[in-house]
């Protein structure tokens, strides 16, 4: 439901929850984030509830922190409200973690080829699929971009998709088709939205990421593709806001 991503020099917890609780207007029953640490280890937290029970978890049990980090508001679409099945969903090696927005409606079918090839699932959601095909792939390319690429092409339904994987820290990827997703252009550091709320506190400088669109975000520099791989133009935008 709702999306947030940050790459630069600061912690990213703070940046990620603080995103969070400015998307908490379009309603969500659980939340969740990731971060790739400082020894270069991923780590995540969830729960289902409120913002407010991820953040009480976080203060009672400290997660290391780190400068690459995704974070999730979730309306359960396929799978009830449980800790489980918040997001983020981890690949099977537990190094690449993945948020979704919106619908994989071909999940089952995708679900049912990767359980043949002996991969195992945690959760009841559609979301889950994506994440183990992400693992897939970057398995075989290394390339988180790469595995996008690969996923995507997979995928049908509306969904906006970020991931990282602790071998590439500083990168976050994200990919939509029929759900929204925004850059924020920030200074040494750079962000991802599923709307401008998620960012608007540290830079009003953004760009819209146009249908079926891949994005890599670096502390120093962003690249948009389709999702053949050919690069595209982007419209930059300064938000206006107040509040
Ligand atoms: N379909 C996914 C799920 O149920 C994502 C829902 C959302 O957009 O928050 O977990």
């Amino acid at each position: 439901c709702g999306i947030v991503g940050y790459v630069g020099p600061r912690d990213s917890q703070a940046i990620l929850l603080s995103g969070l609780a400015r998307l908490e207007y379009r309603g969500y029953d659980s939340a969740g984030i990731a971060v790739i640490d400082r020894e270069g280890d991923l780590d995540m937290r969830k729960r289902a509830g409120k913002l407010q029970v991820l953040r009480d978890d976080l203060t009672a049990h400290p997660m290391a922190d780190g400068t690459t980090g995704i974070g999730h508001t979730r309306w359960a679409t396929h799978g009830g409200p449980t800790d489980v099945n918040a997001h983020p969903h981890l690949a099977d090696d537990g190094k690449l973690a993945v948020i979704h927005n919106g619908i994989i409606e071909n999940f089952a079918e995708l679900k049912a080829e990767l359980l043949a090839e002996g991969y195992t699932f945690r959760s009841e959601t559609d979301t889950e699929v994506a994440a183990v095909l992400l693992g897939r792939e970057f398995a075989a390319s290394h390339d988180l971009v790469a595995a996008f690429r690969a996923v995507v092409a997979r995928l049908e339904g509306a969904f906006t998709l970020l991931a990282m994987h602790q071998d590439q820290p500083g990168l976050v990827v994200g990919a939509r088709r029929n759900s929204p997703l925004v850059i924020g252009l920030g200074e040494g550091e750079n962000f991802l939205g599923s709307d401008v709320a998620a960012f608007v506190e540290h830079t009003r400088n953004a760009l819209a990421i146009g249908q079926d669109q891949i994005v890599a975000i670096t502390p120093q520099g962003v690249e948009v593709t389709d999702f053949a791989g050919g690069t595209v133009e982007v419209e930059p935008f300064e938000v206006v806001w107040d509040a």
